[in-house]
């Protein structure tokens, strides 16, 4: 096997394809290299050699100090420096780099070589013993963090202590006598903190770093960062070794890092910053405040520090060129890091620059128009999920933001308004035309209305698929879940944060997108969905095969659904139109009543409101089809539970409260999840499901007289898991249906379908599909129900799974493809062995996550359905499963 790589005077042993066995860094320095692009001459240690490193109790293969022997050989080759050479000392950065960009999570060591004697060999052949020795304190810093664990703050207040004795406040003002003291200092310093002195040997200097490089593969910032990114241990990192080029030798010299556009706008325009006189790590430490690389940037910013354009213009036009370069080579938006070492341009890194969306949306449509890329490349380049960005109000970046509270970022985007700590007072401030954000320890079905009305959602309980953070997502409302922190005492109205008391109508704002609480008011960015938006989603619409629809019930959803481009309306579940205004009183009297005739009589009442409801959303959604699921939610959720509700319902029903009481006891329900729900309502109460049917099909003739576009209608049926249920409710609606068509003389077309959300239907689908014209895949219940634990309770130990390596994903979040989604194929299979044609859509949570929206496509289904904010992007993961 072959552990070492080497690169360098215009050649290269490996090139950017060899990314996951030289790591990112690694792989394109010996691109540039091979492009004939200045890079100092340096080799990389494979991936390998991590992975063997842990095999082996941190140790190394055998051939491995030989090949790098042979590879420091080549480095003198082209420079003609040795390590610890007494004249021409080589001195080299150690760096690390793996295979997906982890920026800033591991280490690396600079001016590796330096001791007492190349010091003075560096100081003698430069010249420059204040650079020399300005160096080396940097590399004992340096290594004794990285390699020796000191902190580095020690270090720290030494500096501080003789700047403040000579009188300086800048680093660049020490003289090299200044640098020898606190070298001197250093190495002082290191022996009393670690009873052992500063390693001299270069040798051993060299595998220190290496293998400290390897150690910070496991370090606990790159854990944590691989866990956040789904980045598997197993991958490892690659240890690049190279000739330093030094950006601290001088007015001369500069280090500074660039991107090939903008990467906040995505203007085509380089973009950059630089510091004279410094080395990498001061840029990012953010030591002194550095200046802008073009004269365009220096003056936008209004900075009166002169740009590298002017006072180096020979290096900047170099670095225009080579910018240039690389991104036409690596056709997308590069991030670039370079040194210039008196007057010389040197490339030291170069990848694929991170952007906000929106800058992702104008690079990709910009470098299809200049004919970089092609259209489907453009839509393949961005990233589904950053939309959600685009699509809501968000903070301005440039506002102070005073956080009080973090939470879970259950639902993006961010709004400012009075705290409220009811449904009531948020409806309340609503209709006065003020703001609320609602804050609740957590929300129930109940809390509907109130979330309609508040500006955005704050719990102190529950995950990101708690019933706050579905409903919130669902209407595209900034929700910051499960901020445990928080109290909130609703007796007295107050919201305890970080020790300081909120009241009711204090202003907050909520950062749904990153979960975080703030104090007061803070500038806001409207979402823009036009311009390269648009025309990213017309090329993305162009290049998928699955249809995308909305979940979506109120008229105000369907509005929002068809302008963000569904294609239909995949679920719409109308129990949701049950607890507005004074249906639920009706509802409850449904409910509680205790015969049919009682039944029926309430329903009466809820027959009107129901259809005009559906007229009006057949208006919106003309043309399209219309998936509506009969009620499917337990009655214990909408049973009254205050006295105050008993007893206006008990007056509705000219019965007592306490016979109401009794009546309700008896629903009571211990596990409603699993309960009377679902198709078993329409079994028990066959009228609820006929009052549903007539109300819909009555809706459908009237709005296609309105339109002259009637909706194309699908009546789905929930929770069924043997196929007499769906047989009996399908008699119920098809009986109502030609009933209706009866007495208007108007043929009304449709489709009966079920969902699919328990095992047994999935396994069972042959013999349903024979009775269902569609399958709707539940997959939050089917979710719940496969793996038998319930999304409402699950947070508490799912994270717990999550840390424990158990699981690596939310299951409720994205599609457990080998579990689930195998009872989805399966279902999908059978379905189609007995109706070719059978229409097969997904309406759960999943459908509109990009990661199981491919695997739909994959399973062949016909649509994906998901809550309207996530239309978009559903459109463009769908066109990228296509791809
Ligand atoms: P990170 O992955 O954290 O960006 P790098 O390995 O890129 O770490 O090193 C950080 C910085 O150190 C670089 O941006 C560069 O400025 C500087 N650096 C690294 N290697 C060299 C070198 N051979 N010569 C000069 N500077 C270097
Ligand atoms: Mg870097
Ligand atoms: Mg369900």
């Amino acid at each position: 096997v072959k552990w070492v790589y080497t690169f360098g005077d215009g050649k290269a042993e490996g090139s950017a394809g060899d990314r996951n066995l030289l790591g990112g860094k690694g792989a394109n320095l010996a691109e540039m290299c091979s492009l004939g692009l200045p890079v100092p001459p340096g080799f990389t240690i494979t991936s390998e050699v991590c992975s063997w490193f842990y095999e082996h109790e941190r140790s190394y293969p055998d051939t491995l100090a030989k090949e790098v022997g042979q590879a420091l050989e080549h480095i003198a080759s082209v420079t003609g420096r040795t390590i610890g050479d007494s004249k021409k000392p080589l001195l080299v950065s150690v760096r690390s780099g793996s295979r997906a960009s982890m920026p800033g999570m591991m280490d690396t060591v600079l001016n590796l070589g330096l001791n007492d004697e190349t010091v003075e060999a560096i100081a003698q052949e430069t010249g420059d013993p204040r650079f020399a020795y300005d160096s080396y304190r940097r590399f004992i810093q340096m290594y004794s963090d990285v390699v020796m664990g000191l902190d580095h703050s020690v270090f720290e207040e030494i500096l501080e202590d003789a700047k403040a004795n000579l009188g300086h406040d800048v680093d660049t003002a020490l003289t090299a006598d200044d640098w020898k003291n606190v070298v001197a200092q250093y190495k002082a310093k290191i022996e009393e903190e670690l009873e052992e002195p500063f390693p001299q040997d270069p040798e051993q200097q060299l595998w220190g770093a290496i293998g400290a490089v390897f150690s910070s593969w496991m370090n606990a910032r790159a854990v944590t960062y691989r866990r956040l990114h789904n980045i598997p241990e197993s991958w490892g990192t690659a240890v690049s070794v190279q000739a330093m080029v030094f950006g601290n030798m001088g007015d001369k010299s500069a280090t500074g890092v660039a991107f090939t556009r903008n990467p906040s706008t995505g203007e085509k325009k380089l973009y950059g910053e630089f510091l004279v006189n410094a080395q990498g790590e001061d840029v990012v430490a953010g030591i002194r405040t550095p200046q802008n690389i073009t004269e365009e940037a220096r003056i936008a910013a209004g900075s009166d520090k002169p740009s590298l354009e002017k006072i180096m213009p020979a290096a900047f036009a170099e670095f225009c060129a080579v910018s240039d370069k690389l991104e036409k080579h690596y056709t997308d938006m590069q991030d670039l890091e370079f040194t210039i070492e008196n007057g010389k341009l040197w490339m030291l890194q170069t990848r694929s620059g991170k952007r906000t969306a929106k800058a992702a949306l104008k690079i990709a449509v910009e470098m299809a128009d200049e004919g970089l890329i092609s259209r489907d490349e453009a839509v393949l380049r961005i990233e589904p999920a950053s939309l959600d960005q685009l699509l809501h109000p968000t903070i301005d970046p440039k506002a102070k933001r005073e956080v009080i509270g973090t939470g879970l970022p259950a639902s993006p985007g961010a709004a400012t308004g009075e705290i409220v700590f009811s449904s009531e007072d948020a409806e309340q401030l609503k209709s006065e035309g003020r703001k609320a954000i609602l804050v609740r320890i957590e929300t129930s079905p109940e809390d509907i209305h109130g979330m309609h009305a508040a500006e955005a959602i704050l719990t102190t309980r529950g995950g990101m698929t708690s019933h706050a953070a579905v409903v919130a997502r669902g209407m595209g409302k900034p929700c910051v879940s499960g901020a445990g922190a928080l109290r909130v005492d609703y007796r007295n109205e107050t919201l305890l944060a970080m020790g300081v008391t909120l009241k009711k109508g204090d202003i907050i704002t909520i950062d749904g997108g990153i979960g975080q609480v703030l104090k007061g008011a803070v500038p806001m960015l409207q979402p823009e969905l036009s311009g390269d938006f648009g025309k990213i989603m017309e090329w993305a619409d162009g290049a998928r095969r699955m249809k995308v629809r909305a979940n979506a019930e109120t008229p105000n959803d369907a509005r929002t659904a068809r302008s963000f481009g569904a294609e239909g309306i995949g679920l719409c579940r109308t129990e949701h139109m049950f607890f507005e205004g004074e249906r639920i009183i009706a509802m409850r009297e449904m409910i509680l009543a205790e015969s049919e005739k009682g039944r029926r009589a309430a329903l009466d009442k809820l027959l009107p409101m129901q259809r005009a409801d559906f007229i009006e959303l057949f208006e919106i959604m003309h043309g399209l089809p219309v998936t509506i699921r009969l009620l499917d939610p337990p009655l214990h959720e909408f049973l009254p539970k205050t006295d105050e509700e008993i007893a206006e319902v008990a007056a509705a029903m000219k019965i007592s409260s306490d016979k109401l009481r009794e009546r309700t006891e008896s629903l009571h329900e211990f596990n409603p999840m699993l309960g009377h729900r679902g198709c078993r309502l329409a079994i028990s109460y066959p009228e609820i499901a006929e009052m549903q049917s007539r109300a819909i099909f009555e809706a459908a003739v009237e709005a296609a007289k309105l339109t002259g576009a009637p909706v194309e209608l699908e009546i789905m049926v929930p929770l069924v898991g043997l196929r007499a249920e769906l047989d009996f409710v399908k008699a119920r609606i098809d009986a109502v249906a030609a009933d209706v068509m009866k007495e208007t003389e108007i043929k009304i077309s449709y489709l009966v379908g079920t969902m699919i959300e328990l095992p047994r239907a999935a396994i069972r689908a042959n013999s349903i599909a024979e009775a269902a014209e569609f399958f709707s895949f539940g997959t939050n219940d089917l979710t719940q129900t496969t793996f038998g634990i319930s999304r409402d309770d699950a947070s508490s130990f799912l994270m717990t799974y999550q840390l424990k390596g158990i699981i690596e994903q939310d299951p409720f979040v994205s599609i457990d493809v080998d579990g689930v989604g195998e009872l989805v194929k399966l279902a999908a299979e059978k379905g189609r062995a007995t109706r070719p044609n059978i229409k097969l859509g997904i309406c759960g949570e999943h459908g509109g996550d990009p990661a199981s929206i491919h695997f739909c496509d994959q399973v062949g289904l016909d649509y994906v359905s998901c809550s309207p904010f996530r239309v978009p992007i559903a459109r463009l993961a769908a066109a990228q499963a296509s791809a």
